[in-house]
């Protein structure tokens, strides 16, 4: 049974309680990759890693800030790199990933995997 981390409660400045968990940015990772047509990266491990990243950057700095990019610290210029970044559309296109290897195209996913069922 996968173990569900879950992080203590988050206050935002608006007062807004909200939880999150390493369960729920996947969900939301899945649902994102679901509408786009690609696929979460098929290494569990690698996809692991990249959702606990995610997860800690948003229990950290209160975004989920893309774990494999520098932020700069001005809140402005990282809204560039909070998940899914600007970046991910092109670099799917092009690569067949995103950079943190998230998000995959399906065609570049089957080639880990030998075909995704
Ligand atoms: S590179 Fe991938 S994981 Fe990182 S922010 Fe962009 S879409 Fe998210």
């Amino acid at each position: 049974m996968r173990l569900r981390v879950r992080w203590d409660l988050l206050t935002r400045k608006s007062g807004r309680t909200i939880t999150t968990s390493e369960d729920e940015i996947r969900s939301w990772a899945e649902e994102y990759a679901n509408e786009n047509g690609w696929v979460l990266n098929p290494d569990e491990k690698t996809l692991d890693t990249v959702i606990r990243g995610l997860a800690r950057n948003k229990q950290k700095f209160g975004e989920q800030y893309c774990p494999c990019r520098f932020r700069s610290g001005d809140s402005e210029k990282d809204r560039a790199i909070i998940c899914p970044c600007i970046y991910n559309r092109d670099e799917i296109a092009k690569d067949g990933h995103c950079h943190c290897l998230l998000y995959y195209r399906k065609d570049a996913a089957e080639t880990l995997t030998g075909g995704i069922k």
